[in-house]
């Protein structure tokens, strides 16, 4: 594969940067790679591992001269960081971000964004549990939907090359308005975390099953839920700040179907079970089909990720 940008800088060298770093390493899409993060416990790290050609103290320094900024920081910290890098963004360079949330990034980033620079939203949809400059690997965005939210009157040529660099890292790419990212976001996403650290909680609380029993007998479903459960409480804390609307709109829709199967359980109701089972039995089987995950019966643990 060729080289899309001569200049990459990453701010924030966690899971999604790290991976982008060993992607774009992997597939020669970039000349340099500049990175930059908030502490210098994990600038010590990414040197340490030479996760990027350099690292640089300042968010400025590592994307001045940069043909291609993408923020890589939590969603909270977007808009401070953009306002940091923004004098020094090269003209005909593109700014891009992993958010998330895309309104709100938006929002805050986009006062920030220079005349003459591409300012291309984008969300790649692939993590895991893990965290910080260690984590990543290249193929974390292989198969993976990469949606870009492009802006209105942006440069088309932006978009398409940007769309190049994800499809080039493995991605496939699909273009979103911000608003429906949102909610399908929220859907797919936000609201199933926020139930399974709700689940990981009451199993914390109640007192009648004891903590080697929930550990010892986890199989049983509980533990997919910790695997999500055990993701980055920053990340997780601004998503739920920064997409508050739809994430509460779809969690007013689960509380009401959740009473439903209640009643249900409570009043024998087992046809409607059963019925119900069925249709999200469907569900998971379109998932399996579309590629989004096997139907190794262990989640495909022994897979990476
Ligand atoms: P992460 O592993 O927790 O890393 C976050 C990085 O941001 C760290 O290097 C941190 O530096 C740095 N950072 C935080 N605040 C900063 C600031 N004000 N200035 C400069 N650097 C700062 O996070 P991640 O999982 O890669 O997530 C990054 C972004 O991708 C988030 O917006 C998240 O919503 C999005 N995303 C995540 C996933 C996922 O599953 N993890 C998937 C898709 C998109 P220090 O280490 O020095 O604190």
């Amino acid at each position: 594969m060729s080289r899309i940008y001569d200049r990459v800088a990453l701010i924030g060298l966690g899971l999604i940067a790290s991976s982008m770093a060993h992607a774009m390493r992997r597939h020669g899409l970039a000349g340099e790679i500049t990175g930059h993060a908030r502490s210098m416990e994990t600038r010590a790290v990414a040197r340490e591992i030479g996760l990027c050609d350099r690292v640089c103290d300042s968010a400025a320094e590592a994307a001045s001269g940069a043909d291609l900024v993408v923020l890589c920081v939590p969603v909270g910290a977007m808009g401070q960081v953009a306002a940091e890098i923004a004098p020094v963004l090269k003209p005909g360079a593109t700014l891009s971000d992993v958010g998330s949330v895309k309104r709100e990034v938006i929002a805050a980033v986009g006062p920030h964004v220079p005349q003459g620079v591409h300012f291309v939203p984008a969300h790649p949809l692939a993590g895991t549990e893990h965290s910080g400059p260690h984590s990543g690997f290249a193929e974390l965005f292989e198969n993976r939907y990469c949606l870009i939210i492009p802006q209105e009157g942006v440069d088309r040529d932006a978009v398409a090359r940007l769309e190049g660099f994800w499809r080039a890292m493995g991605a496939l790419t699909d273009e979103m308005d911000a608003d429906h990212h949102d909610l399908v976001l929220a859907v797919t996403s936000h609201a199933p975390h926020l139930i399974a650290y709700t689940m990981v909680g009451v199993a914390d609380d109640l007192r009648r099953v004891t903590d080697s029993e929930v550990i010892k007998y986890s199989a049983a479903g509980f533990r997919d839920f910790t695997r999500i459960a055990a993701s980055d409480p920053t990340m997780w804390r601004d998503v739920f700040l920064h997409n508050r609307e739809a994430t509460l709109e779809i969690l007013g829709r689960f509380t009401e179907e959740l009473f439903a199967l209640q009643r249900a359980i409570r009043t024998g109701d087992g046809d409607l079970l059963f019925d119900y089972f069925t249709r999200t039995r469907a569900i998971r089987r379109g998932i399996v089909e579309a590629g989004q995950d096997t139907d190794a019966p262990d989640f495909g643990r022994t897979k990476r990720g």
